[in-house]
């Protein structure tokens, strides 16, 4: 286990200043890439949540759509998502989260979630905790329950687990710094 999270960690690629200035992007792209290490990541994932009654696995765009939607599979859960606003079809729930600068929003189907869905949120990377956060705000307005907010990143430095509280939160690689 220690060797596959060393391998994943390896598979990760910084890119400095994308996209803009002073950020250093986490690109999962070669992770994905690399057949056994894409299968082991979600492998990772499946194994905590297999018996942990999972009705709905919840991706958050973009990324969190791959990861979400692989790992519903193999837990044979639904599978939703969130969008940026103006993306989904039908009616929808929308809820607000501070950026560095101004505010962003994400919208789910009203009907996106079964009643008391056991819902683990799915994303590649939790930063300040805010899209993660205005996501199980959303969850909880269709009234289903979040288990556990799951990532294969997580940037600790920038507390975004905090941010989260009281949900739970999971993580397979944690940086400290940038
Ligand atoms: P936050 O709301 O700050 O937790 O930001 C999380 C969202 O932004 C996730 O959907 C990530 O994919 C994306 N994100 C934020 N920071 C980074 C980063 N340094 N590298 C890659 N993706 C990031």
């Amino acid at each position: 286990m220690k060797n596959d999270i060393t391998s994943i960690r390896h598979a990760i690629r910084d890119i400095p200043n994308f996209p803009k200035p002073g950020i250093v992007f986490k690109d999962i792209t070669p992770l994905l890439g690399n057949g056994a290490l894409f299968a082991k990541t979600i492998d990772i994932l499946a194994d905590r949540y297999r018996e942990q009654k999972v009705d709905t696995i919840l991706g958050i765009e973009s990324r969190g759509f791959i990861v979400g939607s692989a790992l519903a599979y193999k837990l044979k859960a639904g599978f939703c998502v969130v969008r940026k606003p103006g993306k989904l079809p039908y009616d929808t729930h929308s809820a607000s989260y501070e950026l560095e600068y101004g505010t962003d929003s994400l919208e789910i189907h009203i009907d996106a979630i079964p009643k008391n869905a056991r819902v683990v949120i799915a994303d590649d990377l939790i930063a300040t905790g805010g899209t993660a956060a205005a996501t199980a705000q959303l969850v909880s307005k269709l009234g289903g329950t979040v288990v556990e907010c799951a990532f294969v990143i997580e940037l600790s430095f920038l507390q975004g687990r905090e941010k989260l509280q009281p949900y739970s939160v999971f993580s397979i690689l944690q940086y400290d710094s940038e």
